[in-house]
């Protein structure tokens, strides 16, 4: 039996990864499952699924939690240190499905059991990759990747010398505002921004999808998964989301993954590694499918992308600043105090600043380091310096 615990139990991606695990729970030993906000969820799933313990990252829901989970025998805890710590339960494979940077820590304490973490928390990277992948090292743990364009990565990779890639290409679907006149952006809702046309997903990365911040962060994620120079990293936009990636060799070969927009099978990939398992994802008819487009993202409507590649260019701290300055921004945009337009300027800004007091290179980079320089972007974005200035 594999010993799991789940992290983000009750987001988009912990609910399709308990959808694998509930059909053959005789395969797994559910350790511990966390959430924030949704109590009768995380409890509902900690009795069906026989966890050891769940635990919510709301301190002040401990009560409402151990009601839900009252004569069930599942322990219960709250607050974002008990997240943490539930992570130091041993397990051989650990889903880090948490949204944003509150999901660093319990990551790389679950690489101490030295078993997989599958990382759909791209944040993780963003802000600590060379962190992540050196403690991951430290302890013999594997991180596989559970973002869709990552994962089609790694298995164009299989069995290949990362020397004879010449470059990687993830797709982008252009997000919910795609087809906007340029115009019209800085009037979009969160409403309008939180709809995506292919993939049903969190509230948070379906706004970054719309900015295409999210892809900006996934750059940085490639650079840092497969130690791709930042030049050899390019992203292509594609309205169908049925490419998710592809790998230019040097001898002319393109090699592109292809399946239906559904993140269970990323994950069942991660879950079931090295082999493939039957997984429930509808299979892609191409004749039905009939045609696949692609196209240059334009950088006047998705300028995160420019800012990306100056982070990976830079390195350092960047990617904490880039991470927890996207992170504030797309805050003030979700509570209507800034524009969807005003994220990509505002996150500039935040780099500038930080960039003008030279305290973002650094050789090595620690968690105390990232967690400084996080509080200070988040900080700066949300600072009285802001709109249109
Ligand atoms: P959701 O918003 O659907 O879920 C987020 C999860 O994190 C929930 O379980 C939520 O709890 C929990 N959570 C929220 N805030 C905190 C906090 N401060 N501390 C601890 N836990 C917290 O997000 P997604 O599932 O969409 O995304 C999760 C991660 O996976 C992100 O990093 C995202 O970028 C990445 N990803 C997602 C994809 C997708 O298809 N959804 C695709 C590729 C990557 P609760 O709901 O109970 O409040
Ligand atoms: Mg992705």
């Amino acid at each position: 039996m594999k010993r799991i615990s789940v992290f983000g139990a009750t987001g988009s991606i912990g609910q399709n990864t308990l959808d694998l695990i509930a059909r053959a729970p005789e395969d797994y030993d559910v350790v511990a499952l966390t959430g924030a906000s949704n109590i009768d969820r995380l409890a509902a799933d900690a009795i069906r699924l026989g966890a050891d313990i769940a635990v919510t990252a709301d301190g002040d829901r401990l009560g409402q939690l151990r009601e839900a989970l009252a004569g069930s025998g599942v322990e219960a805890a709250a607050g974002a240190g008990a997240v943490i710590e539930a992570a130091d339960r041993p397990t051989d494979w650990c889903m880090s499905a948490i949204v944003g940077a509150a999901g660093l820590q319990p990551g790389l304490r679950a690489l101490r059991h030295g078993g997989t973490l599958a990382l759909a928390n791209k944040e993780s990277l963003v802000c600590a990759g060379p962190l992540l992948m050196a403690e991951a090292a430290r302890h013999g743990a594997r991180v596989l990747p559970v973002d869709s364009e990552h994962s089609a990565v790694f298995q164009a990779l299989a069995g290949e010398d990362m020397a004879a890639v010449e470059q990687i290409v993830i797709t982008a679907s252009g997000g919910g505002l795609r087809d906007w006149p340029l115009e019209r952006l800085a009037q979009a809702t969160p409403e309008d921004a939180g709809t995506h046309p292919n993939w049903d997903m969190g509230q948070r990365i379906t706004i970054d999808s719309a900015s295409m911040f999210n892809k900006a962060m996934e750059l940085i994620e490639t650079k840092e998964y497969f130690g791709m120079p930042p030049g050899g990293i390019d992203t292509v936009v594609h309205p169908q989301s049925l490419v998710h990636a592809l790998v230019q060799f040097r001898d002319g070969a393109l090699m592109a993954h292809l399946g239906a927009p559904d993140m269970r099978h990323a994950i069942g990939y991660a879950l079931h590694w090295p082999d493939r398992r039957d997984l429930p994802v509808e299979r892609l008819n191409l004749a039905q499918v009939a045609r696949l487009d692609f196209a240059a993202p334009d950088p006047a409507r998705y300028p995160a992308l420019d800012i990306a590649r100056a982070v990976m260019a830079g390195g350092g701290l960047r990617g904490a600043v880039f991470n927890a300055a996207k992170e504030a921004a797309l805050d003030l945009f979700m509570d209507r105090q800034i524009a969807f337009t005003d994220m990509a300027p505002q996150v500039a800004r935040t780099l500038d600043a930080l960039e003008g007091r030279g305290c973002l290179d650094a050789d090595t980079i620690t968690l105390d380091m990232v967690l400084q320089i996080d509080r200070e972007a988040r900080d700066l974005t949300r600072g009285p310096v802001c709109v249109g200035d």
